[in-house]
């Protein structure tokens, strides 16, 4: 999967693709992400890339223009639904808090597209004319971030632990909460006692069948507890 992110922070995003599971997903070419820096289309010779909401109101909104031109520059010419082949064009993301909300089915709908271009938006957000360029707006939940760096990366985090090849057992993505809209069962490590506190005993028996029926039931336990709405969608194995 390709990654186009447009962003006028491109910093922020060393960190986390320098470390762990998305740096070996580059590392592996599973996974291409290129970072365009929104403020180098800026025609303003202070590079600015917001203004003053029409209307007058607090904060700043971005501008379109910087903005149109670095979406181009991702190679998007028209809307993904426009494409006989969706799957193979560009699929402009725009973070936001106004967005569909990220859960596990949006992101197994969005790592079926082989491109997309993640925009970023800052300060009030960004000029309501560019919702023209862009195919899905998504948010990470019912809060106010200051911009759409931190979003775009839970966004891509969430989208590389999925990608064939990048977890290396694909039995654990499966086991993970949300998966079939159970929530993971408990894990435990060595040491058998800590602090006085045992594992269950089952785990220890080195019967296969009765720990999988025990993490089974652990799971739906625990999801009834915790995430009861997770059972009204889940499908029967
Ligand atoms: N005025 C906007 C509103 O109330 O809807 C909020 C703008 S926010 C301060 C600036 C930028 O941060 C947004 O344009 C968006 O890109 C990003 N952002 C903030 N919260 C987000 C969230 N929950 N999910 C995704 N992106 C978010």
């Amino acid at each position: 999967m390709k990654i186009n992110i447009l962003t006028i922070f491109p910093t922020m995003f060393k960190g986390p693709l320098t470390e762990s599971l998305i740096n070996k997903a580059l590392k592996k070419n599973i996974l291409k992400i290129n970072l365009i820096d929104i403020r180098s289309f800026s025609k303003d010779k202070h590079k600015k890339v917001d203004d003053r909401p029409f209307g007058g109101g607090s904060g700043m909104v971005m501008k379109p223009e910087p903005l149109y031109d670095a979406i181009k520059s991702a190679g998007v010419k028209k809307k993904n639904r426009f494409y006989k082949n969706p799957y193979a064009k560009p699929y402009v993301i725009y973070m936001s808090p106004q967005g569909k909300t990220l859960n596990n089915n949006v992101i197994e709908d969005i790592i079926k597209f082989k491109y997309l271009v993640l925009i970023c938006g800052h300060y009030e957000g960004i000029d309501e004319r560019i919702i023209n360029y862009i195919d899905e707006e998504i948010s990470i939940g019912d809060y106010v971030l200051t911009g759409g760096e931190i979003p775009a990366m839970v966004l891509i985090d969430s989208i590389a632990r999925m990608l064939p090849g990048v977890i290396k057992e694909e039995s654990s993505v499966r086991n993970d909460s949300f998966y079939n809209n159970l929530l993971d069962y408990p894990n435990y490590t060595r040491p058998a006692v800590f602090k006085g506190y045992k594992v269950p005993e089952v785990l220890l028996s080195g019967n296969h069948k009765k720990i999988s029926e025990w993490r089974q039931r652990e799971a739906y336990i625990r999801t009834k507890e915790r995430r009861p709405d997770l059972l009204k969608n889940k499908k029967q194995n």
